[in-house]
């Protein structure tokens, strides 16, 4: 049973929502986090702090933990102004976690940094390799002129107004969520309004970097930000998220002897495919063989088995799975740790989205004092992403009329905010997760001028 110091609650109140932050005592270092972002496999649920905090603790060594941590997922913490206001004035700091504390910011305290190493914290915090196969993120404008970067401008979409709001405050970086340019372009000219924006930002020597569905899929992310705002749960990824890692088969067949296993072997190193491969005796004399290929080189193995009869006979040829990524991937589905009705989860969402309206679609049956236990969600427009998903409430920028239609026939009700209204409050978190990784001579800002196209009138 923990407990909790006079210092520690008053550190709760400095936490904006839903920001991550940590906390220590001298026997367990605890974390604040509707989702942490790291390995849940790294942590206990331990007990719940109020209605709006869930609470995790490390049971291990504190020095241990706030290195690992650090090491880990140094995001979490969610600015500057918390490090210094919160834990650098708690009475039980110890020295080897201030010495931690100290080393994370000076490492980040050089005068400026250029583009790449501006990139490098986005990547950091999103990884690319994270974003859907159709998609187009990363870096979409790179100017000739190297430059350092001064200020980013963080918006949802890039429109012609928050273009020229990024000219006058004299961006260098525009952080544009949704990718200003989606389709292969043959020619770069006037006439198309994505393509002007393009030449512009050249032009003013400004880059344009996109993360999109790599920020919807990380643990933490866009998704995570928004089914935290109906309620603490248990939650859970709707289409998980693979490891990067190259796809690799595993090759099993057998050999007369062990010349003959030798000959095979060699054979296969000409080719390039090293047999890293274990062995056992067969009942009929012969040896079993089993080991891993890429893809890539799978083709060649299986020509140079096939020259062998006993090979190609009991040839069997197994895909190995990629690893899951816990905790990312598209979509959220959480079991609510306490029901609401569906008029406070619209409540709720509102607030969270900080919108005077939503679109509201009853399940059958349902009515607006109709518990909600269970909420799966998508950022943007969530049709497919959420077809065939058993949930009380789906919550969604935008679905078709007959994916309304669907949801509702199955007893699920539906609210959709407007496609952008579901992804944009995401920015100030991640506006104060760049603030920790860089340094005070970057500014990041939020832009004024970006918003749905779309209102309710
Ligand atoms: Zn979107």
């Amino acid at each position: 049973m923990l407990m909790f110091p006079g210092w520690l609650k008053e550190s709760l109140r400095l936490v904006p929502l839903p920001c991550k932050s940590v906390f220590w005592s001298t026997r367990s270092l605890i974390l604040s986090a509707r989702h942490p972002p790291f390995p849940h496999s790294f942590l206990s649920p331990q007990k719940t702090l109020g209605s709006d905090f869930s609470s995790l603790s490390f049971n291990k060594q504190f020095n241990a933990s706030i290195h690992s941590l650090l090491a880990l997922s140094p995001s979490l913490l969610c600015s500057p102004s918390f490090w210094k206001e919160s834990l650098f004035s708690a009475p039980c700091l110890s020295s080897s976690f201030s010495q931690s504390a100290s080393l994370f910011k000076s490492s980040h305290s050089c005068k400026s940094m250029d583009l790449s190493n501006v990139l490098e914290v986005l990547e950091q915090l999103a990884p690319l390799s994270l974003a859907e196969p159709w998609d187009n993120v990363g870096l979409l404008v790179e100017p000739s002129k190297a430059h350092l970067v001064k200020t980013v401008l963080l918006t949802n979409d890039l429109t012609v107004p928050v273009m020229e709001e990024a000219e006058q405050m004299n961006c260098d970086l525009i952080v544009s969520y949704h990718p200003p340019l989606f389709r292969p372009i043959k020619r770069l000219v006037q006439r198309d309004w994505k393509q002007r924006l393009a030449i512009r930002a050249v032009e003013a020597g400004i880059a344009i970097y996109s993360p999109h569905t790599a920020l919807d899929s990380v643990n933490g992310g866009v998704n995570d930000w928004l089914i935290g705002g109906v309620g603490s749960g248990n939650v859970s990824v709707l289409s998980q998220a693979l490891s990067s890692s190259p796809l690799i088969h595993k090759v099993e067949f057998t050999v007369k002897n062990q010349e003959e296993l030798d000959i095979i072997r060699a054979e296969l190193r000409e080719t390039a495919v090293n047999l890293q491969y274990t062995t056992s005796r067969s009942d009929s004399d012969g040896h079993n063989v089993c080991f891993t290929c890429p893809d890539s080189k799978l083709a060649t193995a299986v020509q140079t088995l096939s020259q062998y009869a006993t090979s190609t006979k009991s040839l069997t040829i197994l895909q190995v799975n990629k690893p899951p990524l816990p905790g990312c991937g598209q979509g959220r589905r959480s079991t609510l740790n306490e029901p609401i009705s569906i008029a406070t989860a619209v409540q709720r969402i509102k607030v969270h989205l900080g919108l005077n309206h939503v679109r509201l679609a009853l399940g059958a049956q349902h009515s607006l004092e109709s518990q909600v236990t269970t909420v799966a969600v998508c950022a943007g427009s969530g049709g497919s992403v959420l077809q065939g998903v058993k949930a009380d409430l789906f919550i969604t920028g935008e679905m078709s009329h007959h994916e309304v239609l669907d949801a509702v026939a199955a007893g699920t009700s539906v609210i959709l905010s407007d496609h952008s209204n579901s992804e944009r409050g995401f920015l100030s978190v991640l506006k104060d997760r760049m603030a920790v990784h860089l340094p005070d001579s970057v500014s990041v800002k939020l832009s004024q001028k970006d918003r749905d196209p779309l209102e309710i009138i």
